[in-house]
């Protein structure tokens, strides 16, 4: 019954009009996303409780209650990765220029708002993001960028729904410029020391039961640093201090994983 007043909502009510009438219902003073800074009564659940994501640990898409804005859909990795790009990155504070892919809304706007920020938004289904202004379609392995074209990549919880992630890696490196960063969460499992990744498991069906989700390809684990490592990324895993989990409303078993294209001179370093 909820799934049809939902999708009937969607067919009367104008996109423009949907994150206002949410914060309108949701108001009230126990919570304020910090991406959309609207004040709400209540959070919503995030993620899914499947026995596999129970089994390996998997950080990133467990279910957790009270986690994700019911007017921006924010949940707790978008928090953390606007937590880093707002406060530790400095790309808001000078000219830059993003590409956003498969844009979470609030991100989107918040991002495409910001007075520095030269925004791009893309996906391979545009069709899923009314929200975004100006969204190309893309192919993460072939993108329509020249080689170092943006300060900064995001494309959140997308890795594992790419057949080939190690081209799609190294074409965004290849489109960031020397210095840039790429933050690229996934789900991963902490209870795996290597990414599991069964091409047997082509039916909806086998990909939730070894990958934990239907549309899963893969199902990342502690090793995937060294897969980003692997392709040329410099990473780092950025864990935020206590007070921003606590005021973030962050997971706090989840970390950043901060990757840079190195700048020449510390390749250089390196081969010496
Ligand atoms: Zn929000």
């Amino acid at each position: 019954m909820a799934v049809q007043l939902q999708t009937l909502a969607r067919a009367v009510v104008p996109q423009a009009l949907r994150a206002p009438l949410r914060r309108a219902a949701y108001y009230g003073h126990r919570r304020r996303c910090p991406v959309c800074e609207s004040r709400v009564r209540r959070y919503l659940a995030e993620g899914v409780d499947r026995p596999i994501l129970r089994e390996l640990d998997v950080v990133g898409a467990e279910h957790r209650a009270g986690a994700r804005c019911p007017v921006c859909w924010a949940g707790s990795r978008t928090r953390l990765v606007w937590l880093y790009l707002q406060r530790v990155s400095g790309l808001l504070d000078r000219p830059s220029r993003l590409l956003h892919v498969a844009p979470e809304p609030g991100l989107c706007q918040r991002l495409h708002g910001a007075p520095l920020v030269d925004y791009h938004a893309g996906d391979r289904a545009p069709g899923r993001y009314a929200h975004a202004p100006g969204l190309v379609q893309l192919d993460l392995l072939a993108l329509p960028y020249p080689e170092a074209t943006f300060d900064a990549i995001l494309a959140n919880h997308v890795l594992e729904h790419v057949e080939d992630d190690r081209a799609a890696m190294s074409e965004i490196l290849r489109a960031l410029r020397p210095g840039g960063l790429a933050l690229l969460q996934v789900p991963i499992a902490l209870g795996l020391k290597t990414t599991r990744e069964d091409p047997a498991a082509r039916t909806p069906e086998a990909r939730e039961r070894v990958h934990g989700q239907r549309d899963h390809v893969r199902l990342y684990a502690n090793d995937y640093p060294d897969r980003l490592r692997a392709v040329g990324f410099e990473v780092h895993a950025w864990r935020p201090e206590a007070s921003a989990v606590e005021s973030f409303d962050l997971n706090p078993r989840e970390c950043l994983f901060v990757a840079r294209r190195p700048r020449p001179q510390a390749l250089a370093r390196k081969a010496a």
